[in-house]
């Protein structure tokens, strides 16, 4: 039995990993708690209560049932489910806003090595992040759904294609809007650059947090639109109760 093992994404750290953590402490992402040395991103004790969605391929779950409409639709699946007052939430704060885009790279491994077990990546070609507008990215300074991507890609080795889907605008008030109107607004949101690059392929879109599914079901209108022969599978870290 190999000593050094916890539960998955926990080791016994070397002795840098100690040095590095005394010189600069980590706190968790969740309770804010300070880190012990062997943990990584969020302590142990929010690590195992995070309240995790289990995936099945023999059953709907709640990310699948939100994107229900989208007919290139071939799975979905979030690594968890967090409502409005759940610390769990500052997981999203951290990703997106308090720049620790590394908590969205941990994650995903995590939750990649899990669904790879259950065939949740056969066929999927490979894994455009949901952009963000280039305004807004040059603000942030990051993507956080290419750090998703990239823990992804490092279990499942599929490549990241970012270059294809831009996105011009940021409104988003999609939520409650039909199909139709939906669509209009969807075209002023996303465009193709280079469809013939995604042409045939399954596709794996990725994106942070899902509240609605709107943002996501715009993305994969525009992209049904312009994409011949499209199937599309999406990833989120979590899904707003
Ligand atoms: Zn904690």
């Amino acid at each position: 039995m190999n000593d050094s093992a916890g539960p998955r994404g926990y080791r016994r750290p070397g002795p840098i990993r100690m040095l590095l953590d005394f010189v600069f402490p980590h706190y968790c992402k969740v309770c804010g708690h300070r880190l012990d040395p062997s943990e990584n991103e969020l302590c142990i004790t929010c690590f195992l209560n995070m309240p995790r969605l289990e995936y099945r391929r023999d059953m709907i779950n709640p990310t699948e049932k939100m994107l229900l409409t989208e007919k290139s639709l071939v799975r979905a699946a979030s690594l968890m489910q967090y409502s409005k007052e759940s610390d769990y939430r500052n997981i999203l704060f951290h990703l997106k806003y308090w720049h620790h885009p590394k908590v969205g790279s941990w994650l995903a491994r995590i939750a990649a090595t899990e669904l790879k077990e259950k065939g949740f990546f056969e066929g999927i070609d490979c894994i455009v992040p949901l952009p963000l507008s280039l305004r807004k990215e040059i603000r942030r300074g990051y993507n956080q759904c290419t750090f998703i991507a990239k823990g992804i890609r490092q279990v499942t080795g599929l490549p990241i294609i970012s270059s294809v889907v831009k996105r011009e605008a940021e409104h988003s008030k999609q939520a409650g809007l039909g199909k139709y109107q939906r669509w209009k607004n969807a075209q002023d949101l996303f465009k193709v650059t280079d469809p013939s690059l995604l042409a045939g392929k399954h596709v794996l879109i990725i994106d942070d947090v899902i509240t609605t599914g709107a943002t996501l079901c715009s993305l994969i209108d525009v992209m049904e639109e312009s994409i011949p022969d499209l199937r599309v599978s999406v990833f989120t870290l979590a899904i707003a109760e």
